[in-house]
C-alpha cells in the first residue's frame, strides 16, 4: 500500500455563507445570481433547509432549451 492510496487527493469542498441565516454550509444550493457591471455577476448561495422557501433563480450555468415543436408551430 502506498502513501498515495492511503492519502488520496481530496476533492476541494465548497464552503460558504448561507444568503438567508447566515451559516456556513457545505451542501451551497444556488438560489441567486446578481450581474454586476463591472465584472462578473456574484451568485448567491443558500444552505438546503432555506433554498426551498427562497426558490430558485436562473443563474448563468442554466441552459434555456426550446422544444422543437415549438418552433415549427412558430414559423
Ligand atoms: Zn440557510
Amino acid at each position: 500500500m502506498t502513501a498515495e492510496e492511503l492519502f488520496p487527493e481530496v476533492p476541494p469542498v465548497l464552503v460558504v455563507v448561507c444568503c438567508d441565516c447566515t451559516t456556513l454550509t457545505s451542501a451551497p444550493i444556488a438560489v441567486r445570481w446578481i450581474p454586476r457591471t463591472s465584472g462578473p455577476g456574484v451568485t448567491l448561495y443558500a444552505c438546503p433547509s432555506c433554498a426551498p422557501k427562497l426558490g430558485a433563480a436562473a443563474t448563468p450555468g442554466d441552459v434555456i432549451r426550446t422544444q422543437p415543436s415549438w418552433r415549427s408551430a412558430a414559423t
